[in-house]
């Protein structure tokens, strides 16, 4: 097949690579936005197979043939668009990117091997010895590890700052913050943070706001709207949605993006995404809609059930009224998704001993797949932080943490209920 074939791809520029939120497939022929399943279905759809195969063929392949010496050199100095090479672009990984960057409403958007591989790709790009990041207190375990003890041992000084309350961070912004970071809702407590209340802060005194959106999704909440600079997924979780692949996503700007793609991918992390998990990641998103809807509807059931029950102490989910930031869950997100934290009275034995009752729901990490899952963050996701830290910053030991799965309702409901007769 001729290099030609790929010029005309949307978003390929020079090395191969994705910009542009507005696809032609994202409209109507009568110019209204097209819905988000519709979108999630249909976009980023590379229309150059010559058999008309309605999935793009799968590139395995780690590098592209160049026609001539000439035009491998002109691809390499970013004269002509076109591949080279996995680890710069491949166009399996460039469909991906086109739909999610449609889904974020994001210019550009760039699929890497992790969620660990998305962050540490944004923070090797901006960072450099002296400056400072705020970071919010309740993090995913392995976040808050490369921030504590991985970026502080190359001389970037860690803030931690509650960031529930936007007036904490205007406290503590210098002329060394580079960057804010958080999640939103955050893992495991479910604590929300004010995306515009923030970006509005930092705007005004040049700072990028990354946000890791891996909760809620572009479907229930799209921080680029909302101001933020740079939104990170780990894929592995709901966009993937089966439990079958490990994934990384970045969106921003193009600009943002170039040096993303080139800097922090290329050179610093290497974190390339297999084009097989890129694909198994497009078939998720076919669904997406579909399964979050889902997610969220037994979700809602789960904590109802929850928090009714006298065994337990206090349930975190944005979506009941006794929710602190109820009022913020209800503007910043479409829905409140699919994760659930809650306190036993019994405290930490108690939490393991659901945990060991459970006979339908699943003993696991991770989250947003079919199964339920169920876990104990202090003694496993969130074992990374010191006691200490974990009592300072929210995440209680008897803390437990559900993924509602697309299981049947009543089925994950009549687990839970046994499992809490148990304790
Ligand atoms: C799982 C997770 C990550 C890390 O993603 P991996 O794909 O496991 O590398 C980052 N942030 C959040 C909120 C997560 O849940």
């Amino acid at each position: 097949m001729s290099s030609t074939a790929y010029e005309n791809v949307g978003g390929v520029r020079e090395h191969g690579g994705s910009s542009s939120s507005e696809l032609a497939s994202d409209r109507t022929p009568h110019q209204k936005k097209r819905g988000f399943a519709t979108r999630a279905i249909h976009s980023g759809q590379d229309k150059s197979d010559p058999y008309g195969a309605l999935n793009s063929p799968i590139y395995m392949t780690s590098t592209f043939e160049f026609d001539t010496a000439e035009q491998g050199g002109a691809r390499f100095a970013g004269e002509e668009g076109g591949y080279i090479y996995t680890r710069l672009g491949n166009p399996t990984l460039n469909e991906l990117e086109q739909n999610l960057a449609g889904l974020e409403g994001a210019e550009a958007c760039l699929t890497v091997a992790s969620g660990m591989g998305a962050i540490t790709s944004v923070f090797w790009t901006f960072v450099a010895p002296g400056d400072e990041i705020l970071v919010d207190e309740t993090l995913y375990g392995c976040t808050f590890v490369y921030f504590r003890h991985g970026l502080d041992r190359f001389g970037i000084k860690v803030r931690h700052v509650d960031m529930r309350n936007p007036e904490n961070i205007a406290r503590e912004i210098s002329d060394k913050t580079k960057i804010i970071y958080f999640e939103t809702p955050a893992n495991p407590n479910m604590r929300l943070v004010d995306i515009k209340a923030i970006a509005d802060i930092a705007h005004n005194v040049g700072i990028k706001v990354v946000v890791d959106n891996t909760y809620a999704t572009p479907y229930l909440q799209n921080p680029i709207a909302l101001g933020a600079d740079i939104v990170v997924h780990s894929a592995t979780k709901y966009l993937g949605g089966h439990g079958d692949l490990m994934a990384g996503v970045i969106l921003s700007s193009a600009e943002d993006m170039e040096q993303i793609r080139y800097v922090g991918l290329k050179d610093m992390t290497g974190a390339v995404l297999s084009p097989m998990n890129a694909f198994l990641i497009t078939r998720g998103l076919k669904t997406l809609e579909l399964r979050m809807e889902r997610h969220c509807d037994n979700a809602e059931k789960i904590a109802e059930l929850l928090e009714a029950s006298p065994k337990v102490e206090k349930v975190f989910f944005p979506g009941l009224p006794s929710f602190e930031q109820y009022e913020l869950a209800k503007t910043q997100m479409r829905r409140f998704g699919g994760m659930i934290a809650f306190e036993l009275t019994g405290g930490h034995d108690a939490g393991l001993k659901f945990l060991n009752s459970l006979e339908m729901c699943k003993i696991a990490v991770s989250l947003g797949d079919a199964e339920t899952l169920v876990e104990h963050p202090a003694s496993m996701t969130h074992s990374t932080y010191e006691p200490e830290e974990r009592a300072r910053f929210g995440i209680t030991e008897g803390l437990v943490r559900i993924s509602a799965g697309l299981e049947n309702a009543d089925d994950i409901l009549a687990d839970i209920e046994q499992a809490l007769a148990g304790v």
